[in-house]
């Protein structure tokens, strides 16, 4: 393990998040930290009001609707707060056609939350089944299935139809659009945004922070079609307001100048070395693969219980027959120099995460590995 370079460690990491960025991406970092090129001054120490500055929020908000195919008609935005900031803020803001309450699915652990921060805008009412309407919970199933559309009940006057696209600690990942057209589509994308080709034009709302597939923690990604921004409340806090941010290119207060510029790189990287999303989505449906047949070829040695057709192509959650089998394992990887593997603390088990920046050769050698483990045991 020792021996190992940090780079070869960079490129075993299977963290659920913030998860691993792509080498080319953290060699242009770290020649950043000391000066970014053509401006000799380091990105930490750079004005958020400076031309350079300005510039690269427009181009990353470019990038973004050239990669999603975004009409004319949406807003980027580069906002704090995480993607919990978001649970709350939504509701605050959208949640507001009486008699038709904001529709949800609980379909795993960031759902459950997604929902939770929701509740409190709504005034901490326990009975709030008028207010907030959950369609549709995996929760007795132990979140190991998905609903399909045509099987939800809808309301089309619902003030909005919330969902997270990619259930995160679980590794369950919807392929189908959800929702009604004329219902207001807001999802949680933090784990599979820009991992594959998206309707982006399809959504009123998209939000994913960086830490997983775009950069480092401290920004989180808004995209919003601008008839949905019209319907906020009149007063709102600024600070939490997207018409502020979206008239200030979201330098309203100063923005996360570091992080933002490290997903100006991803989308960078995305654009002009991987060449778009449809072959972002290829290499990621390669990764997926390689380690799904591992389990299915297990005899179940190891085991997934998640359903065949809802499996996650970012986070692929996993058990052996065994706590103590499942330490062991994990104990070997890290010594072979693979880190993130354990499952998320409300599951435990096993989780590999294949985020964009995660590489096809790194998951074969974490195939390799699991092959190698049930073979010695
Ligand atoms: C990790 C995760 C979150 C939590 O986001 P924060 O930025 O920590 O608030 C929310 N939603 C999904 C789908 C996640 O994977």
């Amino acid at each position: 393990m020792n021996k190992l370079t940090p780079n070869q460690r960079n490129l075993l990491n299977f963290s659920g998040g913030p998860g691993a960025l792509p080498e080319s991406v953290l060699s242009q970092v770290q020649q950043s930290i000391h000066a970014v090129p053509g401006v000799g001054l380091s990105i930490l120490g750079i004005s958020h009001r400076s031309k350079w500055f300005t510039e690269i929020v427009l181009d990353t908000e470019e990038r973004i609707k050239r990669l999603l195919s975004l009409p004319n008609d949406y807003h980027v935005l580069f906002l704090q707060g995480g993607a919990t900031q978001q649970f709350s803020t939504i509701s605050a803001a959208f949640n507001n056609n009486p008699g038709h309450p904001a529709e949800y699915l609980d379909t795993g652990y960031w759902s459950a939350k997604s929902i939770e921060g929701a509740l409190p805008t709504l005034g901490f009412n326990s009975a709030y089944s008028h207010k907030l309407r959950v369609v549709w919970s995996g929760k007795d199933q132990k979140y190991t299935q998905l609903p399909r559309n045509d099987e939800l009940v809808l309301d089309p006057q619902a003030s909005y139809f919330h969902y997270i696209s990619n259930e995160t600690v679980e590794g369950l990942q919807f392929k189908e659009l959800m929702g009604l057209p004329q219902v207001p589509r807001i999802c949680d994308m933090s784990s599979d945004f820009l991992s594959a080709p998206i309707q982006a034009h399809k959504y009123a709302l998209i939000y994913a922070h960086a830490q997983k597939n775009l950069g480092p923690a401290g920004v989180t990604v808004v995209v919003i079609k601008d008839s949905l921004m019209k319907r906020m409340p009149k007063e709102f806090p600024a600070f939490l307001d997207y018409r502020v941010h979206a008239k200030a290119h979201s330098n309203f207060n100063t923005p996360p100048v570091f992080a933002i510029f490290v997903v100006n790189l991803i989308t960078k990287w995305l654009e002009e070395e991987i060449g778009g999303l449809v072959n972002m989505q290829k290499i990621n449906q390669q990764k997926a693969c390689t380690l799904y047949e591992q389990i299915d070829q297990s005899q179940g040695f190891f085991k997934s219980s998640v359903n065949l057709s809802n499996r996650s192509l970012m986070n692929i959650s996993f058990n052996l027959q065994s706590p103590e089998l499942e330490a062991r394992f994990l104990e070997l990887a890290s010594k072979e120099g693979f880190s993130g593997l354990s499952g998320h603390r409300s599951i435990g088990g096993i989780r590999a995460s294949l985020y964009n920046g995660v590489t096809l050769e790194a998951t074969q050698k974490l195939g390799r590995f699991m092959e190698q483990f049930k073979n010695a045991t």
